[in-house]
């Protein structure tokens, strides 16, 4: 029933019926006093159904008041029949009357109802609006363009500033902020009524009334009015503080856990180093240690790595390695030697490290020889790769690469710097191997100078000693026995000259000792090189008439030079000793001349020669050509020259073909 009442068209037909009733029932009751208008309660009747209900119920009750004027009003009563035109006309005009004030009143019906249906959608719309302003979690707030003062506030931002809308509204900024705020606030709002764009502030912090400072993001929007211009301003401010707070909780967490994961890392790397420095410290055989190295390296980095070494000449010793998986150590061996490093693989030269965290397909395709290189690479794994020097004694004696499969993360720039690290160590592992073996030459070369200097030391002593036990076994004072003098004479000279030559020997061994503590002192004067060399060739002329050797001169006269006069005879002694010594008997020349402005000594032999990369090494301390058993000598005297001649700021070299002799040319200044 209630459902009946609510119908549409049981309203209208019940309004189209009981108003046209009434309008007759109020017809009947005052017909004495308006006998002559039959329809004068019907007009009001239609007009009010079409104007509440529409033009339809309106026709509706034009018929019925119609039909109940004919029955109950036009004569004859109760009948529908019409007995006049007149009361024919005056139904027709009637009817049309009714239905053209339906019509109308249905128009302004309709138009009243749009109406009034617009406004209450109107209204429903302004209160959700006004609902979800109000109740969103978000401050929202509204200034007036013009003098930026807030006219708008909702709950959220009550709440959150701590102050009564009714304290906020017509304020500006300045009233609840500090002055520098406030001037940031409406600079803000100037920017975007100026550029007519939204305004997007990710972080400001306000001062609030009870809950201290809090971080905004805002977001402040131009509002236009119909002539386009701004007329408000809609700032709408979300608090992040909790946001924030949680943020910086986590990022101080991830920091921390950073922290700790690099001091664990650094301290597994120290523990990793400590072992490589023990390792590189147990054995003095760099061979053996770069293998353990290789071997101890791939449990801290990548997969597998190669340890290549360049030799003095500066070639590329077999390359060593070690893989992780120890099955894959075949795989390895068969690369390494297959293909062996080079210079195009490995930067040695450049002295910088290598790293590449990433290796491309394409770039290992273009660097592989064969297809059998990059199967090999692809079973040993290769995903990133480092390749960092070896240095020794200030050069680039190898290089250590390392290499890491798919299954291993991509090296680091903290991997890549252990790598280094590793790099340096093995190049001092190199450096103290080769120190090791250099001081075990200069042992070896000290022993065998010892045992050559006993025997150079020895040879005159015993024939020193041969000479006096034969003068010896000649004397007998108790039967007045004495030697020949003739005999005598020659074991006196021939002693005489064995204690010469070991003197020699001895000043020999003591001006080393002298120049190795810059105690060797000099007497300068003005001295005729020619004259010194004349008296020194004269000296020895009964020893080269002993050797064979036919010795010739050119010495130009008065060649003046400021030197120390016993020194420069030694040089030349020593010269003409050798080119006696090592000279094959074969003729000796001896010159003395001036030559660019220089003082110039050369003595020249014929003899065995010297061999080329020996010649610059004969003038160091110890150093011989020639083995020492065949010519007895202590690798001392080009040694001592080269000092004195140093001394004097001139030069000393030597020119040699070997098994075609030798030119010792000393350069000397003139005018010192
Ligand atoms: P020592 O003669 O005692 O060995 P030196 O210092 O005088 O020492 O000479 C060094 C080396 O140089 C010699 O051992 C020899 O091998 C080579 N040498 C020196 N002079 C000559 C020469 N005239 N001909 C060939 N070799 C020489």
């Amino acid at each position: 029933m209630k459902k009946l009442l609510t119908n549409k068209v049981f309203k209208d037909a019940l309004l189209a019926i009981t108003l046209p009733l009434i309008a007759l029932f109020l017809q009947y009751s005052l017909e004495s006093i308006n006998n002559s208008r039959e329809w004068l309660f019907f007009y009001p009747a239609i007009f009010v159904t079409a104007w509440r209900r529409g033009s339809l119920p309106g026709y509706i009750a034009t018929i019925f008041c119609g039909l109940l004027a004919v029955y109950f009003l036009i004569p004859p009563a109760f009948s529908f029949k019409l007995v006049s035109y007149a009361s024919t006309l005056e139904i027709l005009i009637f009817s049309f009357m009714g239905i053209s004030t339906s019509f109308l009143m249905g128009k302004i019906h309709a138009r009243y109802s749009s109406m009034s249906a617009h406004s209450e959608e109107l209204e429903r719309s302004t209160e959700y609006l006004s609902s979800l302003l109000e109740n969103i979690p978000l401050m929202v707030f509204v200034k007036d363009a013009k003098d930026l003062r807030f006219i708008r506030f909702n709950k959220a931002g009550e709440e959150l500033l701590g102050f009564s809308r009714s304290e906020l509204i017509g304020k500006s900024d300045f009233d609840f902020f500090p002055k520098e705020q406030a001037e940031f606030f409406i600079s803000k709002d100037r920017d975007v009524l100026a550029a007519k764009r939204v305004v997007d502030i990710k972080e400001e912090m306000i001062q609030t009334r009870n809950q201290g400072t809090r971080i905004l993001h805002t977001k402040k929007i131009p509002l236009y009015g119909p002539n386009g211009e701004a007329q408000y301003l809609l700032g709408v401010s979300e608090d992040i503080t909790e946001k924030k707070k949680q943020e910086e909780e986590i990022l101080r967490m991830i920091k921390e856990e950073a922290v700790l994961k690099e001091r664990e890392l650094s301290t597994a790397r120290e523990i990793f180093l400590a072992k490589v420095s023990t390792l590189l410290s147990a054995s003095l055989d760099y061979h053996e240690t770069l293998k353990l190295l290789a071997d101890l390296s791939v449990t801290a980095l990548g997969d597998w790595c190669t340890i290549s070494i360049i030799n003095e000449k500066g070639e590329f010793e077999r390359a060593t390695g070690a893989h992780v998986d120890k099955n894959k150590q075949v795989l390895l061996e068969e690369y390494l030697e297959k293909y062996p490093p080079d210079k195009r693989v490995v930067s040695v030269t450049t002295e910088t490290s290598y790293y590449n965290p990433q290796i491309l397909d394409s770039q290992l395709k273009s660097m592989i020889k064969d297809q059998r290189q990059y199967e090999l690479l692809m079973e040993l794994g290769s995903n990133s790769s480092m390749i960092v020097p070896i240095k020794a004694r200030g050069k680039v004696r190898g290089s250590l690469a390392f290499i890491a499969g798919k299954n291993k993360p991509n090296f680091s720039a903290q991997d890549l710097a252990l790598a280094e690290d590793l790099g340096r160590r093995a190049g001092i592992a190199i450096e103290n191997a080769l120190l090791y073996s250099s001081s075990q030459d200069a042992i070896r070369a000290r022993d065998e100078f010892v045992s050559i200097a006993s025997h150079e030391l020895k040879t005159p002593i015993t024939s020193l000693k041969m000479q006096l036990q034969m003068m010896l076994r000649g004397v007998n004072p108790e039967r007045g026995l004495t030697p020949p003098p003739e005999k005598l004479m020659k074991a006196l000279v021939n002693s005489s000259n064995q204690v010469d030559r070991l003197t020699l020997l001895i000043e020999d061994l003591l001006d080393v000792t002298r120049i190795a503590r810059g105690k060797l002192t000099y007497h300068f004067e003005e001295v005729n090189l020619s004259k010194l060399v004349r008296e020194v060739l004269e000296r020895f002329s009964e020893e080269i008439q002993f050797s064979k050797c036919e010795l010739t001169f050119d010495l130009e006269d008065s060649v003046m030079v400021y030197c120390d006069r016993y020194r420069i005879e030694q040089v030349t002694v020593n010269l003409l000793s050798n080119a006696i010594k090592y000279g094959a008997n074969q003729p000796i020349h001896a010159i003395v001349k001036h030559e660019a402005g220089k003082a110039i000594l050369m003595i020249q032999d014929k003899g065995m020669g010297i061999p080329k990369d020996m010649q610059t090494k004969i003038f160091e301390r110890f150093e011989r050509a020639i083995s020492s058993t065949n010519i007895s000598g202590l690798g001392l005297g080009l040694y001592i020259s080269k000092q004195i001649i140093d001394a004097h700021q001139g030069t000393i070299e030597v020119e040699s073909e070997l098994g075609k002799g030798s030119t010792f040319k000393v350069s000397l200044p003139t005018g010192l």
